[in-house]
């Protein structure tokens, strides 16, 4: 075992007594200690990945303040009282609180009593909170979500921009950057903005191992949902659509089916928007049901599955929107609705851009995306090359693929073949709409206009549907059998087209997909139960859930803020039914054994004994 310092032994022993952990995830230790010796860190990790306890435990450390710069007003709260919940002195200012609770918090910081002060950038740079600050002593500023500080992000806050004036003001303390935006050019913005060329830099996996990915073709999207949510009584999700009418219309639907959920969108009141965001973190509604407008800063760590009901625009917002989903750990499952109608849908907007270039790049993502979506390898690979990582498992065993792995089977020699001729005898001045028009024999004006009805490739293709002949076609672009020009799609002939047509070669493919009414297939039933938490008492789960949701209600914060579900879990598994056993479950510390130790235990004993007496009967 290597060797820990006095630092870290003490940061372990804080993760185990106050939050309750066991170990440190990956990157945890190796950050605090940096962080320990002030010494600058820049912190990448994927969302839920842990970097909060990153600053948690050295501020409890340090004997000045901790700074937490967020430009997340709306999510302080929640994490101020998160903080408190563990006994940690957390406060914050920011425009939500009252005149009253600001001067009170102010009075708390000059006291010197208040560890973590968590702060929008814009509230930092106010004169009396410069003077105050100097005057308790800082020790670490914490930037979070320091991607912001770069235009080449999807949040820019000119805000951030000042804040290497506040470092220089506090040469004393030490600096933690941290965000999950992964690309290069963010990451070298925030070191040249916030001067972190001294930095360290951690870098995590972007590999989110507790979600399972699925896509299965899109048919009756309702149905198909309604399906998906059996599978998930009472657990948290999301389901993001393209448009507000979408949310608008699937929001009803799922309540005259039973389900209780709300809809989140840029076209509803601000007090709505928040009204619902609130109901859901505070699980008093199970199903948020948005548009990509939902999302950002929440911190809620039960996300059991996010369903897209529509085709995302790119991987980038695939992977963030996926991400919030299972932040505790817990397996949690993405399920995407993959149907061609919603690629025309994203076309038709990139073509409304007036931009060229930011035109071809849209394209060129939403490329991507399909191909994601098309792919039959493992969807790990693709998802975390694209963010430059490399994943070198040749399978992951938690997504559809993996579990239901599709091979390259069909022979798609013929397919290929009649496209190419259909491509030479047109003259190689078509795009795939018209082609396929011609193989179908359809009676579109533009085919007699060309009269390319009286060629030997008319109607020799109606063995396929327009979409199953889409598919193919993508296939053989994939396969580069063919050239496609940027600007109208044209597709032309290659030397390797050549070689096919001369009869040389054999081309194997993905089967196109069959066009059914009802899919229903693609989940497999036994997937979901096989990657379901170790088995628990599901019962039990049930009445500590009710308790803490009673508990939670009474303090006016989430759920989560008392127990995550996985110490619920845990508890509903191992019974403990003392305050020392209770001790050991994941995620009790200190001051959550002395704060609700009493009523947990008992409930579990309670519940223990009936059960007892039930089986004795
Ligand atoms: P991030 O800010 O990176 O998205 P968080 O800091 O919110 O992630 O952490 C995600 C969840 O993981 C939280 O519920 C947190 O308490 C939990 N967590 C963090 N570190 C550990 C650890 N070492 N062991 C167990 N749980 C942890
Ligand atoms: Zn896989």
């Amino acid at each position: 075992m290597e060797k820990m310092n006095n630092n870290l032994e003490k940061a372990q022993s804080i993760l185990k007594n106050v939050f309750g952990y066991d170990a440190f995830r990956p990157l945890q230790a190796e950050c605090i200690d940096t962080v320990l010796q002030k010494r600058d860190a820049l912190l990448i990790m994927p969302t839920g990945g842990g970097k909060s306890l990153c600053y948690q435990i050295p501020a409890l450390m340090f004997n000045g303040l901790t700074v937490v710069v967020s430009p997340l007003i709306a999510l302080m709260k929640d994490q101020v009282s998160q903080m408190k919940s563990l006994g940690l002195e957390a406060e914050v200012l920011n425009s939500s609180i009252s005149f009253e609770e600001y001067d009170m918090n102010k009075l708390l910081i000059r006291s010197g009593q208040t560890k973590l002060l968590f702060m929008a950038p814009e509230t930092l740079m106010k004169p009396d909170i410069l003077e105050m600050l100097s005057s308790t002593g800082v020790d670490c500023l914490t930037i979070d979500e320091a991607h912001c500080i770069s235009e080449w992000g999807h949040d820019f806050r000119p805000e951030y921009r000042r804040l290497k004036e506040i470092r220089e003001r506090f040469p004393r303390a030490v600096c933690l950057a941290m965000t999950a935006t992964a690309t290069p050019r963010v990451r070298e913005d925030i070191v040249a903005n916030l001067d972190l060329t001294k930095a360290r830099q951690f870098v995590a996996s972007f590999n989110r191992t507790n979600l399972f990915y699925e896509i299965i073709p899109k048919s009756q999207p309702l149905l198909q949902t309604l399906d998906f949510l059996k599978r998930f009584r009472n657990q948290s999700g999301i389901i993001y659509c393209f448009s507000r009418r979408q949310v608008d219309e699937l929001t009803d639907d799922l309540n005259s089916h039973g389900f209780k959920a709300l809809a989140y969108h840029a076209g509803l009141t601000d007090e709505t928007r928040h009204r619902n965001q609130e109901a859901f973190i505070r699980d008093d509604a199970q199903i948020m049901v948005a548009t990509i407008a939902f999302g950002m800063g929440i911190n809620k760590p039960n996300v059991r599955f996010v369903v897209h009901y529509d085709l995302p625009k790119n991987l980038e917002s695939y992977y963030q929107e996926t991400g919030r989903a299972g932040r505790d750990g817990i397996p949690a499952h993405c399920l995407l609705l993959f149907g061609y109608g919603d690629i025309a849908k994203i076309r038709y907007f990139i073509d409304q851009k007036t931009d060229e270039q930011e035109q071809r790049v849209a394209q060129r993502h939403l490329e991507a995306m399909v191909h994601y979506a098309e792919s039959g390898v493992c969807r790990r690979i693709p998802l975390i090359t694209y963010f430059g990582e490399s994943y070198t498992q040749p399978e992951c065993g938690l997504c559809d693929n993996c579990l239901n792995p599709r091979e390259q089977t069909f022979d798609m020699t013929l397919a290929t073949k009649k496209f190419l001729a259909c491509v030479s005898r047109t003259g190689q001045r078509f795009g795939a709409t018209h082609l396929i028009d011609v193989l179908r024999g359809s009676q579109q004006q533009r085919v007699f206009q060309n009269g390319h009805q009286d060629l030997d490739v008319y109607g020799l293709g109606k063995e396929f549907t327009v979409k199953q002949w889409k598919f193919l076609v993508r296939q053989f672009l994939q396969k580069r059998l063919l050239d496609k020009e940027e600007e109208f799609g044209v597709l032309k002939l290659n030397s390797n087209s050549l070689e096919i047509l001369n009869n040389k070669e054999m081309v194997q493919g993905y089967p196109p997909p069959v066009e059914t009414t009802m899919s229903g297939g693609g989940t497999d039933r036994t997937t979901a139960s096989r990657y379901s938490p170790e088995r628990y008492d599901q019962g039990l789960f049930e009445v500590l859930r009710r308790k803490r949701k009673e508990l939670a209600d009474k303090k006016n914060v989430p759920p989560y803020v008392i127990f995550p579900d996985k110490s619920l879990i845990e508890m509903s598994a191992v019974l403990p039914q003392t305050k020392e056993e209770l001790s050991k479950i994941f995620g009790v510390g200190a001051k959550k054994l002395e704060t609700y130790g009493d009523v947990f235990v008992q409930l579990i004993k309670a519940y223990a004994d009936q059960t007892r007496e039930k089986a004795q009967r």
